[in-house]
């Protein structure tokens, strides 16, 4: 099978046969053989229904260390609707990954809620920029230890007025991680926010 040769653990390997896929889609076969083997920055230019979740979604469930509690990835996205479907998709995932457990951030829906889900362990936040920030200022989240931080829909989340909330958050992060940014297009704020907090990027294409 294709997928055991990007180099995905036995776990996940059960999980995409119960989801039924059979063959890695493009910008999965590009993206995570290398997000597996390094810890590299990555641009990703990629439009939604290419299978994109999956290809960051994989490796950062292989990458993290579900026997520890505290927050080690970190997923930005534009809305409540893609950061509820994201969420969902990676306990897909995960499922077989003892332990891991990924909880959603936005707005529209209680804070207490959300910082008691975290409280109880988030090895993984799915979150929108705006509630995000909030719950860092109200210290009801900690991404100090956060290892990878990924900016999906990056083109949207700039249009959709983000980019202060985008650079707040991630000034709350160690400079030692890994970021990797989607995007269908890439305009100059995308490019900019690029500059300013990733190194080196290895870029794909789809
Ligand atoms: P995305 O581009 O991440 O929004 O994914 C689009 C849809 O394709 C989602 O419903 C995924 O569950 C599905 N999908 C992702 N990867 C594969 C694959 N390798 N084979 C079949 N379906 C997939």
């Amino acid at each position: 099978n294709k997928f055991e040769q990007l180099g995905l653990n036995p776990a996940i390997l059960k999980a995409i046969e119960d989801m039924g896929f059979t063959e890695p889609s493009e910008v999965q076969e590009k993206a995570i053989p290398i997000l597996l083997q390094e810890d590299t920055d990555m641009v990703a230019l990629a439009q939604t229904g290419t299978g994109k979740t999956a290809a960051f979604g994989f490796p950062l469930i292989q990458k993290i260390d579900a026997n520890r509690r505290h927050t080690q990835g970190l997923i930005l996205s534009p809305t409540r609707e893609l950061c509820l479907q994201i969420t969902n998709e990676l306990k897909n995932y995960s499922k077989h990954t003892k332990g891991l457990n990924t909880v959603a951030v936005y707005g529209g829906a209680s804070i207490t809620d959300q910082a008691r889900q975290i409280s109880r362990g988030a090895q993984v936040i799915v979150a929108t920029p705006g509630r995000m920030q909030d719950m860092i200022n109200r210290k009801l989240v900690d991404i100090s230890k956060i290892e990878y931080c990924i900016l999906d829909e990056a083109d949207e989340m700039l249009n959709m007025g983000f980019f202060e909330d985008i650079t707040a958050i991630l000034s709350h992060t160690p400079i030692e991680k890994s970021t990797w940014l989607f995007s269908a297009t890439m305009p100059r704020e995308v490019s900019i926010i690029a500059k300013k907090f990733m190194h080196d990027p290895v870029e794909i294409t789809v």
